[in-house]
């Protein structure tokens, strides 16, 4: 078995989508990136990219290659969803958590497992979780926001 953390941060600014977990919230800002800026899909990214010991979000989707500009981050995800499935893993569990002041994401995070689903990842082993800064810091300011995922993948068969 492999575990995997991935942590992302990502300024707010006016005149971009706010989306996050590949759904679009409706807010009066939005997360800057090279991609569509989803901290939550780069934090479960990451995770995954964590525990198969391949490196990080970097390495596999430069911010200088045009390929990933203002792509959606679900397609990233997904990428490397299959990459764990070539590599004979599985994945069991991913948690995350979302750290923003505003708006409310519960609403949301069902809507946000559907969509992740659509990258490979069975929605019954995704768990998603919303908190504030309590005002304080960068995201308490509404600056910014920032996610966190592990996930848990097992070997259930040797590499092709
Ligand atoms: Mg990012």
């Amino acid at each position: 078995m492999r575990i995997g953390i991935g942590y992302d941060s990502h300024r707010l600014a006016k005149g971009r989508k706010l989306i996050l977990g590949g759904v679009e919230i409706p807010f009066e800002k939005g997360l800057l990136g090279h991609s569509d800026g989803d901290v939550l899909c780069h934090a479960m990214t990451d995770s995954i990219i964590g525990a198969l010991g391949i490196g990080d979000i970097g390495r596999h989707f430069p911010d200088t290659d045009k390929k990933w500009k203002d792509v959606s981050s679900i397609r990233m995800l997904s990428r490397i969803v299959k990459i764990a499935k070539a590599q004979g893993f599985k994945i069991l569990w991913i948690d995350a958590v979302v750290i923003i002041e505003k708006p409310r994401l519960m609403p949301h995070i069902e809507k946000m497992k559907e969509c992740i689903a659509k990258a490979g990842i069975p929605r019954n082993l995704i768990n998603i979780k919303a908190k504030t800064n309590e005002g304080m810091g960068f995201i308490g300011k509404g600056q910014g926001t920032a996610a966190q995922a592990v996930c848990l993948l097992i070997k259930i068969k040797d590499k092709k």
